[in-house]
């Protein structure tokens, strides 16, 4: 739940339930899509993971408790480290370094194998698979976390890419989230029609909303990058998956 909370309307289960039928009517011709960081999947676990091995090699003790409720504003690395008894002035000093450390981790295969769902997400996936509409992944992560991404939705007992199940990753780390998600709208153009796309994030939410005005524009109130972007009115905000 973030700063988006209020925006969640008392009947939000109501749009899960009206993509799931438009997706049956559509008989295999609609297209959903998910994105998968903070939309299907929830990163602390492999946040968590890589603070405390940042603390057990820079010899730091309390950093090494730490499990994903430490992680109390978003991907916030110092807000973690106070939830973890340091000052706010300890974890200024460590953040470069932390980031750092972070950073050589977090987009890897073997650290997204941590990630566990968001709450009735792999349900709610599965009855989309069961409609016959495409279920796409759209997500920001780059092709080398293929098999760890496939993992981890394996663990959680989501569907799996392959058949009507598709994942479009960025080529390469190095490919800017935004302008790749753009160029993913072509290609989900090309897959049929694009009943509803998932997204954490207000810039890829509000840019699906425009792309296809006709489709559920869903936004998931978990945790996004910070910036001041302000959704766009049609966006539906929701809180998880448990319907
Ligand atoms: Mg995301």
């Amino acid at each position: 739940m973030n700063e988006f909370s209020h925006r969640i309307a008392v009947d939000w289960h109501k749009t899960l339930e009206q993509v799931l039928e438009l997706a049956g009517k559509a008989q295999g011709k609609g297209v959903l899509v998910f994105d998968l960081d903070s939309t299907v999947f929830d990163n602390r676990p492999r946040q968590a993971r890589i603070l405390r091995e940042y603390g057990a090699q820079r010899n730091l003790p309390a950093l090494t408790k730490c499990q994903g409720f430490h992680f109390t504003n978003g991907w916030d690395l110092k807000a973690a480290c106070v939830a973890l008894g340091m000052s706010a002035e300890e974890a200024e000093s460590i953040f470069r370094d932390l980031k750092n450390f972070w950073g050589a981790r977090f987009f890897t295969s073997s650290y997204c194998r941590e990630d566990i769902e968001v709450v009735g997400a792999p349900r709610y996936l599965n009855a989309c698979v069961k409609t016959g509409a495409r279920v796409v992944y759209v997500t920001g992560r780059q092709e080398d976390m293929r098999a760890g991404s496939i993992e981890a939705m394996a663990r959680c007992g989501m569907p799996l890419p392959g058949g009507q199940v598709g994942l479009l990753m960025k080529p390469t780390l190095r490919e800017n989230d935004d302008a790749y998600k753009r160029v993913a709208h072509q290609l989900l153009e090309e897959l049929g029609a694009v009943i509803a796309a998932f997204d954490n994030e207000p810039t890829h939410v509000n840019d699906y909303a425009s792309r296809f005005p006709d489709s559920f524009a869903v936004h998931l109130a978990t945790d996004h990058s910070g910036r001041p972007v302000t959704l766009a009115d049609r966006v539906i905000s929701i809180p998880h998956f448990a319907w």
